[in-house]
């Protein structure tokens, strides 16, 4: 019957599993008939505190009863703590921040900080600098210069013509990258952990290469931790899990999924420093002036209250510091396995990616009877199991599960 509602009432745009979950505790999802699941994909990287976090639950309850909504026209002090918290805790860097309602949103809005820092910071004619350089294998999102950003041809299918001012570049390649930098060049966008095709980690020398290209050429250094952002990897930012510490200095960054425990928030941060020559120089972090960027919804105090309660739980109990610990271990267990279905593990702290060996799973006649990818056929397996995964491409599964994963938990899902 429900299933005839979404098929009958629902756009068919996503490729549902037939799951039916109805209620979560911690890392388990129950679904309709009573069976219970242990939840390593965390709603893609939603749930870092688990489902349903008492404490989280609290603040929804309470801000609920006090104050949903109101206009980004009056001063939300949620925002102002929330933002405090962002700045201070999680990047330690002087900055402030803009609340969006989801990851592509937050991304829109370090495009249009970098078009209006290439409008600020022109070219030698006076002319406008506009194009942002990104990599393959990326996933920004899917509004319209989200979608273009992303560089993926699966994910432009049938929409073109795409937004003008965007240069792709292979991942990780850092020739490429230095090729791609030109007089129009505004700024470089990328993942430090892409997670959409298959947990694809930066190399330190990219990293240091765009933040040399950065300083060269008056660029924007702009990076999407919307999934592997906020401690997931094992560091409070998704780069300090690939050179720590304060080495490489974004200029942006934007965060979403994790923030607000599945409750609809995102949000981006924008560097305090100075764009062109002092003393008259514009502050990075104030370019988007009174008027130039908006919504109705970001930031609300109920939405602000949540993700306060998530990081709060975050930053009280360790939760990144035992992402890194336990990434660790379970990286170095599952290799000790030696599986012969496994090529390759990747990533950090919860955001890990474990590539299928193809030429097994292809060999298997009920696989080839699926008609499915092998990363979608090793999902409905697990799941089948009582395990939920998340596939990264056509070969790779990650795990995605709440930083407060225990142990126990652990283990049964490494004997499933
Ligand atoms: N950026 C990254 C790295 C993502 O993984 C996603 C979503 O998967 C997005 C952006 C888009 O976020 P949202 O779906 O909240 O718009």
């Amino acid at each position: 019957m429900s299933q005839t509602l979404i098929e009958k009432y629902v756009m068919p745009n996503y490729g549902r599993y037939d799951f039916w979950p109805e209620r979560g505790l911690g890392t388990y999802v129950w679904d309709r008939d009573g069976r219970k699941y242990l939840d390593f994909a965390g709603g893609v990287a939603v749930c870092p505190v688990g489902h349903c976090h008492p404490e989280v639950v609290e603040a929804i309850q309470t801000q609920a009863a006090t104050l949903i909504h109101i206009s980004n026209w009056y001063c939300i002090r949620q925002q102002g703590e929330l933002a405090e918290m962002l700045v201070e805790k999680v990047m330690g860097i002087p900055g402030k921040c803009f609340f969006s309602n989801s990851g592509a949103e937050a991304n829109e809005g370090l495009i249009k900080l970098a078009r209006r820092f290439g409008t600020t910071r022109p070219k030698a004619d006076g002319s406008p600098r506009f194009e942002i350089i990104t990599c393959t294998g990326s996933f920004h999102g899917r509004t319209f210069a989200t979608m273009t950003a992303t560089a993926q041809e699966k994910i432009h299918g049938g929409f073109g013509p795409l937004l003008p001012g965007f240069k792709y570049i292979p991942f990780n390649d850092v020739e490429a990258l230095k090729a791609a930098v030109n007089e129009n060049t505004v700024g470089i966008l990328f993942e430090p952990v892409q997670g959409e095709s298959g947990v694809n980690v930066a190399t330190p020398e990219f990293l240091r290469a765009a933040a040399a290209l950065r300083d060269q050429h008056d660029l924007l250094l702009l990076l999407d931790e919307v999934q592997c952002g906020l401690g997931r990897t094992g560091e409070p930012g998704g780069w300090r899990s690939i050179i720590p510490g304060d080495e490489i200095l974004p200029d942006a960054i934007s965060w979403a999924k994790s923030i607000g425990s599945g409750y609809a928030l995102g949000s981006f941060w924008t560097r305090d420093r100075a764009i062109g020559p002092e003393p008259d120089a514009v502050r990075l972090c104030n370019l988007l002036g009174a008027g130039s960027h908006g919504t109705t919804y970001g930031g609300s105090p109920l939405a602000c209250a949540t993700a306060m309660a998530t990081l709060k739980v975050i930053l009280r109990d360790g939760l990144i510091a035992r992402s890194k610990e336990m990434g660790e271990r379970i990286v170095k267990e599952v290799a000790s396995w030696n599986l012969p279905a496994i090529t390759a593990t990747r990533g950090f702290g919860f955001m890990l990616g474990f590539e299928l060996n193809t030429h097994l799973i292809e060999a298997r006649e009920d696989f080839k009877a699926s008609g499915k990818l092998p990363s979608i056929w090793v999902t409905q397996l697990l799941m089948d199991a009582g395990l939920l995964v998340v596939p990264a491409g056509p070969k790779v599964i990650r795990w995605l599960a709440p930083m407060n994963t225990s142990d126990a938990r652990q283990r049964r899902a490494s004997a499933s």
